[in-house]
């Protein structure tokens, strides 16, 4: 039966990705080795390191003022990395509490300096966008969440100020079009839309380093992964190919631009109904949605396990919505097809004229 995997993360990717890194596992370029027993510095893994951070700079159109590594630990070591680079001894930063991960980058943030929270959506369970608040010019970045996984809502634009903008793009980079120029540091866990788990990536404006007066650890160092162009020290050649192999396959599909219409088509088509069916509704407030995770509820709890089962028969799995929303997510991240979500509306539709 086809499966359609509308997991938050890790999630789907393209068939072809899976595909190029079953046959690199068993054999990795012709090599006689696989990719899981090779140096890091052997000549076709640097190659490979070297694609994928070029492929990340074509694809985002990365300005020369930035530079992009990857690093390990996922985005939830880089809310940390983020304050031991920028943050002065002594200093201020500035955030935005839109969610989970928000709320865990702050606390990291917090071990390094004085953190003024300056906008929340704490008050609604997070299910909105704050917008209009004053960024304080005496901080030394600003840092937000573009898109809450968890909660399904999206920043559609960028507050402007004279402080260095930070953004963890976890779940919606590389799905529509950023300006890079526009941002001090852009980061992002691999697994949600750029590759499998085991890295991160950091796109970061290089005449921003060196300013805090840290003694910073080499490998929490942005400026050590700059300088060692993401060899530092031994990396997970495997899961980098698998982001190169996805970025590849990206770029074949047109790049940023083509896969952002479709992203816009897939999420327009699942709150269309979500709207129309009367038997569910949306969490997100409708002017915040976010494109790569829809979130809904049933209205009658009661007939879970009658959608649910409805939803196993579809093969259509991992749309459980986290344990803060309940109800149901649908993560359309650039892998998923529209095919998959006409599944999921088609069984929605069913079970309407069944229950409704
Ligand atoms: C998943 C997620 C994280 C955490 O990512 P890890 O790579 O597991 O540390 C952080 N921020 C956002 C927005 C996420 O969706």
């Amino acid at each position: 039966m086809k499966i359609h995997n509308f997991s938050a993360g890790p999630c789907i990717l393209p068939q072809v990705v899976f595909d190029k890194m079953a046959q690199a596992c068993l054999d990795f370029n012709n090599s006689g080795t696989s990719i899981l027993e090779i140096s890091h510095r052997r000549k076709d893994a640097v190659e490979v390191m070297d694609t994928a951070r070029a492929l990340v700079k074509e694809l985002m159109n990365v300005p020369e003022t930035h530079d992009v590594v990857f690093m390990q630990g996922g985005a939830s070591l880089q809310f940390p990395t983020v304050a031991y680079n920028l943050l002065r001894e002594g200093g201020k930063a500035a955030y935005t509490q839109t969610g989970k991960w928000a709320e865990n980058a702050i606390k990291e943030a917090k071990r390094f300096g004085e953190i003024e929270v300056i906008a929340s959506s704490k008050d609604k369970n997070y299910n909105y966008i704050p917008k209009g608040y004053p960024i304080p010019a005496d901080v030394d970045y600003f840092h937000c969440t573009s898109n809450n996984t968890i909660f399904g809502t999206q920043m559609k634009e960028f507050p402007t100020s004279s402080v260095p903008l930070v953004c963890d793009m976890s779940s919606d980079i590389l799905s529509r079009d950023i300006d890079v120029s526009k941002f001090g540091v852009i980061y992002a866990g691999a697994q949600k839309n750029m590759g499998p788990a085991g890295s991160a990536v950091a796109i970061v404006q290089k005449d921003l380093l060196g300013k805090t007066g840290r003694n910073i650890p080499d490998y929490l160092n942005y400026d050590v992964h700059i300088k060692k162009e993401s060899s530092f020290n031994t990396w997970p050649v495997i899961a980098i190919y698998g982001v190169m192999l996805n970025l590849q396959w990206l770029k074949e599909q047109g790049g940023v631009e083509e896969i952002s219409k479709i992203n816009t088509a897939k999420a327009d088509a699942m709150y269309h109904e979500i709207d129309r069916n009367g038997l569910f509704t949306g969490t997100a407030a409708t002017e915040d949605r976010s494109q790569m995770n829809a979130t809904f509820v049933l209205n009658n709890e009661i007939l879970k396990a009658d959608f649910d089962a409805m939803l196993k028969e579809a093969g259509v799995v991992s749309l459980a919505g986290h344990r803060d929303v309940g109800g149901y997510r649908a993560s359309m991240y650039n892998a998923l097809p529209l095919e998959s979500v006409e599944v999921l509306i088609e069984v929605m539709k069913q079970f309407e004229q069944q229950f409704g």
